[in-house]
């Protein structure tokens, strides 16, 4: 065992040495119901939301009143050419920075959203915005008014329960739980906002083991399309807590808070990355998705193919337990591919000092992506094919399985229940590349159609993924919409991958 930590190399960003090591810095994966989670009885048919709650009134139309809003704002409120305005509008995508919006409004308590859903709906388009990671920039809508929730980020940790305002990010989030000696299971990233991440599902280095971050969402508050404050929950407008989980960010209405159901930390939590020489990602590849499958949910993996010539491939993650367990692990995988790791890290942690490990950086980074599911195991010759000789292309394929198939495909919104994987593929794009790199993607995303991977995660949403709407909820969709309407019937937070559009 190698317990020298593998912390990156002079001049490398931490997240391009995350995607170096393996670690999917855009995430990682996974899901299913932690042991205290309520859910939907598995193969539980979906009630229709047909009842509209919110009668369809018509709304106003003109500009909103943005002087009068600012007053009724504790947070504050910033029209373009105002001192700030410039940096609070930008995402964490600087790709996105050409984006106006017509206002940014801070809220910093749940009036401070109703009013801005009262004063703006139907004037204009309203985005709530958590972390600002959105991949396609939702959440800094071009002449759309920005509801900042970023200072509604209370995070109260109580015995097995965590409630956590909606602009928490995953950084606070995993401080708090820490200390109070709980885990809660969610993304890598340390800025991504805990509202973004959860609505779209919540994938994670612990997800095999403890599921999806939404899955242990027990309830939420949420202001909806009329202004009026809902609690969503298992017995409280129970199609729109369905609907919040993987139904993604900017539909339905916008969170305040969560309430999620944690579970004793795990003691010990050891990780691990593997590089292999090149000439081996297919091979590697191949016997990762048969491995994957078999492991116990205890194991996270991801694969990282790294488009070049040749095709360079690494794998990495973590394993509730201690390193004996997860060596023989490992040797399972690599004596299967064949494959002789050409450096090998082992390290120990407890499950903060885990969280940490895995954590990117909280630098902007600007860059194009998009993604696939992986449901039964894909001609890995041809993935491979797919990624060859695009240098900068990262294909980040996150397992899953585990816990996250627990729950039955319609027992949440998330679709994704019998994925083996996720794909994500990632392309660093200036202003300048930005059609290029789109187009590699999209090649890339149509390669991994062909070679058997459909599907696609919502919280790596892409507007240029043909198919998306089947592709992020397919059979749910229909149920989506049908939530959509009921709560939210003009489509005041309608932007481009809402679900009604
Ligand atoms: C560097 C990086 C790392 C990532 N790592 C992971 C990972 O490990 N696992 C994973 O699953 N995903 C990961 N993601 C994807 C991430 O989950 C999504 O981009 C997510 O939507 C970001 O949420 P946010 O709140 O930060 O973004 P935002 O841009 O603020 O919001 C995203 C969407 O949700 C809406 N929204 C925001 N707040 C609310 C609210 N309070 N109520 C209703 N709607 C709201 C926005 O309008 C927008 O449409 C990563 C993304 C990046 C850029």
């Amino acid at each position: 065992m190698d317990s020298e930590h593998d912390q990156g190399r002079p001049g490398v960003p931490r997240r391009t040495f995350l995607r170096i090591a393996g670690v999917s810095a855009a995430g990682a994966v996974v899901a299913a119901c932690g042991p205290d989670t309520p859910s939907v009885p598995a193969g539980s048919t979906a009630p229709a939301a047909t009842t509209a709650t919110t009668p369809a009134t018509r709304l106003p139309t003109g500009p909103p009143n943005w002087d009068d809003l600012r007053t009724q704002l504790t947070g504050g409120l910033l029209r373009p050419g105002a001192a700030g305005y410039d940096t609070a509008r930008h995402a964490f995508n600087p790709l996105f920075d050409s984006n106006n919006p017509v206002a940014i409004a801070t809220a910093s308590t749940v009036e401070d959203v109703q009013a801005c859903v009262k004063a703006a709906a139907g004037r204009v388009t309203i985005a709530a915005r958590s972390g600002g990671h959105s991949y396609a920039g939702y959440s800094v809508p071009e002449g759309g008014l920005v509801v900042d929730v970023a200072a509604l980020n209370k995070i109260d940790v109580q015995g097995g329960k965590a409630v956590i305002g909606a602009g928490a990010k995953l950084r606070d989030v995993y401080a708090a739980l820490g200390r109070a000696g709980r885990a809660l299971p969610a993304g890598t990233c340390p800025t991504v906002g805990i509202a973004g991440l959860t609505l779209g599902g919540g994938i994670g280095v612990l997800a095999r083991k403890y599921g999806l971050t939404c899955d242990h969402l027990s309830s939420a508050q949420v202001v909806a399309a009329d202004g009026r404050t809902l609690t969503a929950s298992a017995s409280s407008e129970p199609d729109l807590f369905w609907a919040l989980r993987g139904g993604g960010g900017g539909n339905f209405g916008i969170v305040t808070e969560f309430t999620f159901d944690t579970d004793p930390a795990p003691e010990e939590v050891t990780v691990f990355s593997l590089h292999f020489p090149a000439g081996s990602a297919a091979g590697l590849f191949a016997a990762w998705q048969q491995w994957i499958t078999a492991m116990p949910p205890e194991l996270w993996a991801n694969l990282v193919l790294s488009g070049g010539s040749p095709v360079q491939c690494r794998v990495a993650g973590c394993y509730v337990g201690g390193a004996a367990g997860l060596n023989t692990l490992l040797n399972n995988l690599t004596t299967n591919a064949g494959a002789r790791p050409s450096q090998r890290v082992v390290k120990s942690l407890d499950y903060l000092g885990a969280m940490k490990y895995f954590e990117g950086s909280s630098n902007r980074q600007s860059f194009i992506a998009s993604s696939r599911i992986i449901t039964t195991p894909v001609d890995a010759a041809k993935v491979v094919a797919v990624a060859e000789g695009r240098q900068g292309m990262d294909l980040l394929i996150d397992g899953l399985g585990g816990a996250v198939a627990g729950p039955a495909k319609d027992a949440t919104a998330f679709w994704h229940r019998d994925a083996l994987a996720s794909v994500q593929v990632y392309a660093p794009a200036t202003a300048k590349n930005r059609t290029k790199v789109t187009q590699a993607v999209g090649e890339v995303v149509a390669g991994l159609a062909a070679a058997g991977a459909g599907g696609g995660y919502v919280n790596y949403i892409d507007p240029a993924l043909p198919d998306w709407k089947a592709a992020y909820y397919g059979d749910n969709a229909k149920r989506l919409v049908d939530v959509a309407k009921k709560y939210d019937p003009q489509n005041v937070f309608r932007f481009g991958q809402g679900v009604i559009s």
